[in-house]
């Protein structure tokens, strides 16, 4: 008999794990289901849509035929229930699909404030190309925006809509970006590259109010310290986080953490049925805490484990050390394992209290470990050392080193002699760095 494997969700998890089941069973019917008319295509690519670096159709990596060839099956719409006794799922359309294998490769979906006015028209995420489409038919040359929240999601917002024309305001709730992630003097590099795109910079500002007119956007409240006041736009961007979306996995009585729980072979609590990518927590070897990425390369290294086991041969998930390649204010940053900055024992990121894109949790592990730095001819480099192996860092500006150090850190690989030398105060870690990997 066919086996018949339905995957809901079109993003990197759900179309990783059809190409790995197609591989190993050639004769097996896979559905995709997705509630995205926009089918499969980069996400991480949308903040070049937004600043027209990348026109729309680069933003798909695969032609039209790729799908037919595959033998996948399409269709476009919401799944409301899934039935795990039954084997079945039953969509908004009223639509009923049975399965033999599920994958629940739902992703994550953009956070808003309960902020009053947050529901006008004006008021934007970035999730979906559909949402990038919305930025772009609202953005207006030489009018004002404002942007709230934090890392990467919330500069691409300030960037896309800076270079569209508008004068953007970003509020930053604290006195620094994206403190759970980087040390001051990342930071200030950072917002320097912002100041110098004609971005202006609110610091401790929080946003009370958005104000409307006849059903849009016409202004925001804030308030700085003990001050208040008005400020007139007509698009309001938000990025605070994202959370993972759990809610069919939940009301399928299947067990639930912050995201979808699973085993190592990505088996959630019922056997039929696997999840993976934005929406899966999965347990990290390194901390033995269960934890949530939000990186393109593990959804895709989730979705091909889980269609391995989904077509019958089940293969432990290898959680490698989480890495995104970035670009920050225009300056191209690794960020590879473990790099919180420490600030003052209290790691709280007031503009991002959970995980947002391009995020690992593992990045905010404090680790017990010794921090060498340097910043030269303006780029940063920041190494976590701990019993003598790398178990972090993060490259700024200047990226040679940036794949011989993913290496080290994922290598776990014994530095020696290094070890002092890097610490060792004015090191100029770049040269230390190279001198060690060539030899
Ligand atoms: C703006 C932006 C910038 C990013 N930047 C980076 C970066 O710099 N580096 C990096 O590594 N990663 C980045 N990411 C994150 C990366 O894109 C995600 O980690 C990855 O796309 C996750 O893939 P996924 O398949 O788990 O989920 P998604 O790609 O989110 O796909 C989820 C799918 O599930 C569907 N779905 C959900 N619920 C239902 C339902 N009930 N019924 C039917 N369909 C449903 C959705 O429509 C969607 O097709 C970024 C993401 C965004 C949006």
């Amino acid at each position: 008999m066919m086996r018949r494997y339905v995957i809901i969700g079109s993003g990197a998890a759900g179309v990783a794990a059809a190409e790995t089941i197609r591989t190993l069973d050639a004769s097996g019917l896979i559905w995709i289901v997705t509630a995205d008319p926009d089918g499969y295509y980069s996400r991480p690519g949308l903040a070049y849509y937004l600043t027209g670096e990348a026109a729309r159709e680069q933003l798909y990596p695969l032609p039209n035929h790729y799908w037919k060839e595959l033998g996948l099956r399409w269709h476009v719409d919401e799944v409301e229930r899934v039935d795990p006794e039954g084997h079945r799922l039953v969509m908004k359309g009223g639509k009923d699909l049975p399965y033999d294998r599920l994958l629940l490769a739902t992703g994550a979906k953009a956070l808003l404030p309960d902020t009053p006015g947050i529901n006008l028209e004006g008021v934007l995420k970035l999730d979906t190309l559909e949402d990038a489409d919305r930025l772009l038919k609202l953005a207006r040359r030489g009018q004002h925006a404002v942007v709230v929240g934090g890392g990467i999601t919330a500069l691409e917002l300030a960037e896309g809509l800076a270079a569209r024309g508008m004068h953007v305001h970003y509020f930053l709730r604290g006195d620094r970006f994206w403190s759970g992630v980087l040390d001051e003097t990342e930071s200030r590099m950072v917002e320097r590259r912002l100041q110098h795109d004609g971005i202006f910079l609110h610091y401790n500002t929080n946003l009370v109010e958005v104000l409307g007119r006849g059903g849009r956007v016409s202004g925001v409240r804030a308030k700085t310290g003990d001050d208040a006041c008005e400020m007139a736009c007509s698009v309001v961007a938000v990025a605070i986080g994202i959370r993972p979306r759990k809610e069919l996995a939940e009301q399928a009585g299947l067990l639930v953490g912050r995201g979808i729980r699973v085993n190592q072979c990505l088996q959630t609590s019922h056997p039929d049925i696997f999840a993976a990518g934005d929406a899966a927590e999965v347990l990290d070897p390194r901390s033995g805490e269960y934890v949530l990425d939000s990186l393109w390369n593990p959804a895709i290294e989730m979705g091909s484990a889980a269609g391995r086991g989904m077509a019958g041969r089940m293969t432990p998930y290898q959680k490698l050390v989480p890495v995104n390649v970035t670009r920050l204010g225009g300056l191209v940053t690794t960020i590879i394992g473990q790099v919180a900055a420490k600030r003052d024992a209290l790691l709280v990121d007031l503009d991002l209290p959970g995980i947002m894109r391009g995020d690992s949790e593992v990045f905010r592990q404090h680790p017990d470990a010794v921090v060498a730095q340097s910043l030269h001819d303006g780029s940063r480099l920041r190494l976590y050392l701990s019993g003598g192996r790398l178990v972090g860092a993060l490259i700024m500006g200047e990226q040679a080193l940036s794949r011989p150090v993913q290496r080290l850190v994922r290598s776990g690989e014994d530095l020696g002699e290094l070890v002092p030398q890097l610490v060792a105060p004015g090191a100029r870690l770049d040269e230390k760095l190279w001198e060690f990997v060539k030899n």
